[in-house]
């Protein structure tokens, strides 16, 4: 396949085709802001992608948990390329019809009340940050301004956001940092309820952490956090970043486990690809911020919401939130038969939905993702100790036997 294609494309625009000259590029000019693998991908249909020596891959990482409905689904891309021959861009001081029509949807799937529209995960983050200080103000005065967050968390690069984010490596070069946030230890009830003060506004929570490798917070715990919040008058705001958009089974993690914040966050999967956040609320949080409070030139723009309701629409049509509970939980039972087969080299299997960790005893997670893009299968290392599986929603149950058996292999082979 993809040779072709890309030679085809690369005629029409004139983009360099060999991985040597891409590489290269990307080294003399980009920022060195990622530890890049020496491979080039140029396509993408479904669950698999393509390089430019045209080897084809499994993907179960896509992108990081964003082309949840599948690489350019049709639908998607269609709907992309008819909104842009349409209208790509309109100025938020103006209505737009799929704006609209996507917050209803988006309300009511995550049972909220109000939308705000961004371009990313970071900036949907910093939205709720900002209601969050603003409507803790309002609530018991210029103190009220503390917001809690857990250890091992990731809330996106910016300013506010890094601050929220309770993992020194991300934080220490650009200290001095956001004041005010207080990091607790996740799943550990006594120790978030000693840490609720007046000055707390919010405690922010990923019901399931990703970055740090995809670390549960108990249903128990979440259940807890949300009671002391309503106990403290507290906001309780949910990353569904990467958890959310059906990847669990239900469209956010915490409606499968019967938690509802005040805040919910989103993004990645949203679009399918396309970049695109959203901030949304219940309550007196919808309605904390005023005009002139916040914004986003790109915010809500037209391209970005077909893909997003193209994005529903396919989620819907091909029942994937179902399909991902069936296939995650087939692709964890392998992985948990692999460790009974393994026990000294798996120490644990953990997620829910296609949102998959494997813990490894010793430090070899990088090897066997080294060996796993050998045989032609993306997934990604979050330390040298855990393994990390985002596919996209669509994979089968013999693409999850495929990846257990390459892993089995892996690690025989250590
Ligand atoms: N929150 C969570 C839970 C994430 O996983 C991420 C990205 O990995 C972010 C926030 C930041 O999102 P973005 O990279 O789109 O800014």
């Amino acid at each position: 396949m993809g040779t072709h294609v890309l030679e085809e494309e690369a005629m029409l625009t004139a983009l360099p085709t060999d991985a040597d000259t891409i590489m290269a590029l990307d080294r003399d000019y980009v920022m060195g802001t990622y530890a890049r693998l020496p491979v080039v991908f140029v396509r993408g249909e479904g669950a698999r992608l393509w390089d430019s020596e045209g080897r084809e891959y499994l993907d179960f990482l896509s992108g990081i948990a964003v082309a949840g409905v599948g690489h350019c689904h049709p639908k998607v891309a269609g709907a992309i390329a008819e909104q842009a021959h349409r209208l790509m861009h309109i100025s938020n001081l103006f209505h737009n019809p799929l704006a609209a029509k996507l917050a209803e949807r988006l309300c009511k799937l995550a049972d909220m009340e109000k939308v705000f529209f961004c371009n990313s995960g970071t900036e949907a983050n910093e939205a709720a940050l900002k209601i969050a200080r603003k409507w803790g103000k309002q609530k018991r005065g210029a103190e009220c301004i503390e917001i809690i967050t857990f250890v091992g968390s990731f809330h996106g690069r910016t300013m506010g956001a890094v601050s929220a984010t309770a993992q020194p490596k991300y934080q220490a070069p650009f200290a001095p940092l956001v004041p005010g946030f207080i990091y607790a230890p996740l799943n550990d009830l006594a120790a978030l309820d000693e840490l609720i003060t007046e000055k707390t506004c919010a405690v922010m929570i990923e019901p399931l952490q990703g970055e740090s490798g995809v670390n549960p917070a108990t249903p128990e715990f979440l259940a807890g956090v949300r009671a002391l919040c309503d106990e403290a008058e507290v906001l309780l705001i949910l990353d569904e970043i990467q958890c959310g958009m059906g990847r669990t089974g239900h469209f956010l993690a915490s409606q499968g486990v019967g938690v509802q914040g005040d805040i919910v966050t989103m993004a990645k999967g949203i679009a399918d690809g396309f970049p695109m956040g959203a901030c949304l609320a219940r309550g007196s949080a919808a309605t904390t911020l005023v005009p002139g409070d916040h914004g986003s030139t790109f915010a809500g723009q037209p391209l970005a919401c077909a893909a997003s309701l193209a994005t529903l629409d396919v989620m819907e049509e091909e029942e994937l939130m179902a399909r991902a509970a069936e296939v995650g939980a087939y692709f964890k039972a392998g992985l948990q038969a692999l460790q009974q087969t393994l026990p000294t080299q798996i120490k644990e299997v953990r997620g829910r939905g296609l949102m998959v960790g494997l813990q490894l005893t010793n430090p070899d997670a990088k090897t066997v993702h080294k060996y796993l893009m050998e045989a032609g299968i993306v997934a990604n290392a979050t330390s040298d100790t855990t393994l990390r599986f985002v596919p996209p929603l669509v994979v089968t149950k013999e693409d999850c036997d495929r990846v257990v058996a390459t892993i089995e292999r892996a690690l025989r082979a250590l």
